[in-house]
């Protein structure tokens, strides 16, 4: 038997979509637009004209298959001339000895100031709105 596409169409969109193309990115693309809508709401429906987007390295998010998720997910919507502005947010962590909040690099996490091995978590993990342009209606 035969297998079919069901539209040739969407068949073609899908072959031009770039490889690094995610299930993971489309959906949180799409609870980003969640929060977007819930938030407009919140302002008695104010359209939504820029989002900005902090995502941290150690989220395992790949920014720019996000960004392409996003453009897919807006493009013919409402939310159409929304744009985003996705920042990448550095794996930190904070010294419990002499609290400097410093940068990891090759996954090594004692303090760049004082030496200490006594460091906690302080972000790189996130993934959060950082702000909204709102145009009140
Ligand atoms: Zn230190």
């Amino acid at each position: 038997m035969a297998i079919w596409p069901r539209s040739a169409v969407r068949l073609a969109a899908a072959r031009a979509m770039p490889l690094q193309y995610g299930l993971h990115e489309m959906s949180i693309a799409a609870s980003v637009l969640d929060a977007l809508r819930a938030e407009s709401a919140l302002h008695g429906g104010a359209r939504i004209t820029r989002a900005g987007l902090r995502i941290g390295e150690l989220s395992g998010v790949a920014v720019e298959s996000l960004r392409f998720c996003l453009e897919v997910l807006v493009a013919d919507t409402d939310l159409a001339a929304l744009s985003f502005e996705i920042e990448n947010a550095p794996w930190t962590r904070r010294c419990r000895a002499c609290a400097t909040v410093f940068r990891v690099s090759d996954s090594r996490p004692q303090c760049t100031a004082c030496g200490s091995q006594d460091t906690e978590a302080a972000g790189g993990d996130q993934m959060e709105l950082s702000f909204l342009e709102l145009e009140e209606s």
